[in-house]
């Protein structure tokens, strides 16, 4: 399906980057993921892709910062010869009421969610141009497109994302690259792991599904996104979120 790609899915190593990252190498892409520190974690879902048979290979770099995502994204178009893929997930939560929130976790949020993609796309929409069938594959959230107590800079950054999909897609169209929006609900990764017991509770009481999603769940929709299958789909933001926000 992803046969002869290559993908570069920023945030790869763990959580939903890295289930899209085993999807797309699944299904025959190389990979080239991007993480922020952790180098065990991103050791190890290269490995895990390669066990596919693809070519997989990790970069540590910031996606907040223009300049070192400039040098990253150019080293991974020599180490890959082009791109087809771009997945921009990387993200964070600085989670706090407004009245509480400080101007540095605004900005940080805000810089490594929405900024960060807008560096990627930046540095590598002219390859993209370059592939017979480029996709970008932005990672929103349920709380971009109806809010939430909490994250005003979560919210408002996976907000911006839905406005960035929705730009491109029309700015690239005819450049033959597709731009689409994921926003999932609730999923189980390491970023929801240490939510209070309380606030699990009220989630679970606003899903119909009555459960969190898992990572394959976000993955196989980034992986059909990805494909031709999807050719004729651009500018969408389509939720994974057992029904939270019908
Ligand atoms: P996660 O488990 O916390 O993993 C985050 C990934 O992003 C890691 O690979 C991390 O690298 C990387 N990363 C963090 N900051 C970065 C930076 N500045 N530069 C480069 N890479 C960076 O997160 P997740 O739960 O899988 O979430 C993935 C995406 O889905 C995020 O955009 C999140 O907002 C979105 N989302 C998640 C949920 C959910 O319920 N989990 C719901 C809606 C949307 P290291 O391992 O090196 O730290």
């Amino acid at each position: 399906m992803l046969k002869g790609r290559t993908a570069v899915i920023t945030g790869g190593s763990r959580g939903i980057g890295k289930a899209i990252a085993l999807g797309m190498a699944e299904k025959g892409a190389n990979i080239a993921l991007i993480y922020a520190g952790n180098g065990e974690a991103a050791a190890s879902a290269c490995a895990a892709a390669s066990a596919y048979g693809a070519k997989a290979k990790a970069y540590p770099c910031d996606v907040a910062d223009f300049s070192a995502t400039q040098v990253v994204c150019e080293r991974i178009i020599a180490d890959f010869a082009g791109i087809d893929i771009l997945v921009n997930n990387a993200g964070i939560t600085r989670d706090n009421l407004l009245l509480r929130l400080s101007e540095e976790d605004f900005d940080q949020v805000v810089g490594v969610n929405l900024k960060g993609a807008f560096n990627m796309i930046k540095h590598l929409s002219r390859p993209l141009m370059k592939s017979a069938c480029g996709r970008i594959i932005n990672i929103t959230s349920t709380s971009g497109l109806a809010g939430n107590v909490g994250q005003a800079n979560y919210a408002a950054s996976k907000a911006g994302l839905v406005g960035l999909t929705k730009t491109i897609a029309r700015e690239f169209a005819g450049r033959g690259i597709t731009c689409n929006a994921i926003a999932p609900g609730f999923i189980a990764t390491d970023m929801t792991a240490d939510l209070p017991e309380s606030v699990v509770a009220q989630a679970m009481g606003a899903i119909p599904m009555k459960r969190m999603g898992q990572v394959e769940e976000v993955a196989s929709l980034a992986v059909f996104l990805a494909s031709g299958l999807s050719a004729y789909i651009t500018g969408e933001v389509i939720r994974v979120d057992g029904g939270m926000c019908i």
